[in-house]
């Protein structure tokens, strides 16, 4: 990423610190980034333990900037883009939304014709830099702009470019909704280790390092991930008796239907 580009941030909450850390971390230099943070307090604690540029106005801090990081709840996208919008006009920046379930054409519509944006969808692990995030940019993004939005999310994990705005749904039920979906698993499996008699300190370390340690395989296998299972069960072994406990409760097709059900939530939401 061009180290001299500008960067605003308009809200500095959770995602606006972890994409700042991110960044900083990388060696971006801080004098580099502004950020316009409403809450007095926030806004003095990130300054000082962030050494970035504070503001208590969103035109001040996006006035000359590269690239303006939307990064205010969904709700308040609107008020704030509106706000925005001749700036961003005159001065042709990117605008970036991390703001979930919130539309291109709708960003668009707020910004004023003609401006360049890409839309993405982080999900929560980016907050310790293993995220995943999804990226969609509209017509009028250029290559630089692509570049700089991409490494700024790259800073808090993965990155995928999107085509089409409709597979942002699925991603908001994949990636977006996963972690819970995870979380639901190491749940479980900590009470049915603590049901079983471990204590549940032991059984929660023993569960945390086994996600961390089959993520891990996973990422650095060539095999899918239903090859691993097949190559951990052996015929007639205790992972066998478990897994068919799994199928004869519907477990994948129980999971297919979750995702369904959040992607159609996503849908109606957007
Ligand atoms: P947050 O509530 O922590 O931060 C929002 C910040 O915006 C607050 O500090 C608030 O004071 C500030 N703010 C409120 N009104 C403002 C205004 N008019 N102008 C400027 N700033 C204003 O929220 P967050 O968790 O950081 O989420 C921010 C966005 O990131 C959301 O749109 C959310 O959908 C998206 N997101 C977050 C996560 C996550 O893991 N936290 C994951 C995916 C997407």
């Amino acid at each position: 990423m061009p180290s001299n580009a500008q960067l605003a941030f308009i809200g500095g909450g959770n995602m606006a610190r972890s994409l700042i850390g991110g960044l900083l971390a990388d060696g971006y230099p801080s004098d580099q980034i502004r950020i316009a943070e409403p809450n007095a307090e926030r806004r003095d604690m990130l300054a000082s333990e962030l050494g970035i540029v504070p503001s208590a106005s969103n035109t001040d801090a996006a006035t000359d900037a590269a690239a303006v990081i939307l990064a205010v709840k969904p709700p308040i996208v609107r008020s704030v883009a509106e706000e925005l919008s001749g700036l961003i006009h005159k001065q042709q920046s990117l605008t970036i939304s991390v703001a979930a379930g919130v539309r291109m054409q709708d960003i668009e519509r707020w910004l004023g014709e003609g401006v360049a944006v890409v839309r993405t969808m982080p999900n929560t692990p980016s907050l310790v830099r293993s995220g995943a995030t999804a990226l969609l940019a509209n017509a009028q993004v250029n290559k630089a702009q692509q570049d700089l939005a991409e490494s700024l999310m790259r800073a808090v994990g993965q990155t995928l470019w999107l085509d089409v705005e409709e597979d942002m749904d699925i991603v908001t039920a994949t990636s977006g909704s996963g972690p819970a979906y995870f979380f639901l698993l190491m749940e479980a499996l900590e009470d049915a280790a603590a049901e079983q008699g471990l204590d549940r300190e032991r059984a929660r370390l023993l569960v945390l390092e086994t996600a961390t340690g089959a993520a891990r395989m996973a990422l650095e296998s060539e095999d899918s991930p239903g090859q691993l299972r097949q190559r951990v069960t052996s015929p007639g072994g205790t992972t066998e008796s478990a897994l068919n406990v799994l199928n004869d409760h519907d477990f994948h097709t129980a999971i297919g239907k979750a995702v369904k059900a959040a992607a159609d939530r996503a849908e109606e939401l957007g």
